[in-house]
């Protein structure tokens, strides 16, 4: 049976569901985007992601195609169209058609698509031994606070990860980290602070960043948001990047060099493991 997705007012299947190819979202990468992780049919943190979508149009003026509860309703009913236990939901809304200009069209007709992917996020294999990125220069616009669908540089600096034999990439930027390819970068010091570069719109405004900043308060553990050096990474006991899907992922070694002991850190799991229980209790 073929996947169900959402075009504008209608459940299709994924063969049969159309985009004009005057979509803004396609000419100019004029569309926003959420990806929300489904665990035994609920999804996590769902209200937070409509909050920071509604802020990413708000950046960009873009009309809105429908309210949250609408989009919510939507959400719903595709999870059950497509039986989703455990996966999650992406959902992008676009300018729509128009003829192509580089100005915004004066009654633009947006557009929201979704469709659901199946996956197990808490039983992630990687999270065992953890991941490995390297580093390349952030060649990024400078309003990376604003969840665009021009992700290329991200796709890019993935691909270059991957063709070095590593999982994922830091991007640089003045010597400084600013986040991972999809996810937030955190360190932890030999004195177990913990380091993650502090909101600006250098880098995405993590939903799982924020909840992980939480749980690390609650553990009364040392926080400090602020940008933090590669050398200052390469010299810390752990790290781990933070994302919808990824939740909390170890990261093992940095331009193949290795943290700590090599594995997972201590804290870095603990924190994996409050964030999934979290999860799974809501
Ligand atoms: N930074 C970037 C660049 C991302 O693409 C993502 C995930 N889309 C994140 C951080 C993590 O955000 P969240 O925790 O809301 O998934």
């Amino acid at each position: 049976m073929s996947r169900i997705v959402y075009v504008n007012g209608e459940f299709l299947p994924e063969e049969e569901a159309k985009i004009s190819v005057f979509d803004r979202g396609f000419l100019f990468a004029d569309g926003i985007y959420e990806v929300s992780t489904v665990i035994k049919g609920k999804m996590i943190d769902n209200a937070a992601h409509m909050a920071r979508l509604r802020r990413s149009m708000n950046e960009l003026n873009m009309p809105s195609p429908a309210s949250d509860e609408e989009i919510t309703e939507i959400q719903a009913e595709l999870l059950v169209q497509n039986n989703i236990e455990n996966g999650l939901i992406y959902l992008q809304i676009t300018r729509g058609a128009a003829d192509r200009d580089f100005v915004f069209p004066k009654e633009p007709k947006p557009s929201l698509v979704m469709f659901t992917q199946v996956l197990d996020a808490v039983g992630n294999p990687k999270a065992e031994r953890g991941i490995s990125v390297i580093t390349v220069d952030d060649v990024r616009w400078k309003r990376r606070d604003i969840k665009t669908v021009a992700l290329l540089a991200q796709s890019m600096a993935k691909q270059a990860a991957v063709d070095a034999g590593a999982d994922d990439a830091w991007m640089v930027e003045d010597g400084f980290i600013t986040e991972g390819t999809s996810n937030n970068a955190f360190i932890i010091t030999k004195d177990d602070k913990i380091i993650t570069r502090n909101l600006s719109n250098d880098i995405l405004h993590g939903i799982t960043r924020q909840v992980v900043l939480e749980l690390a308060a609650e553990k009364s553990l040392v926080v400090e948001e602020r940008p933090f050096t590669l050398e200052e990474a390469l010299d810390a006991k752990e790290a781990f990047v933070t994302s919808a899907t990824a939740f909390v992922m170890p990261v093992v070694r940095i331009n193949e060099q290795p943290l700590g002991n090599g594995g997972p850190g201590i804290l870095s799991s603990q924190l994996r493991a409050m964030y999934i229980k979290r999860a799974m209790e809501a």
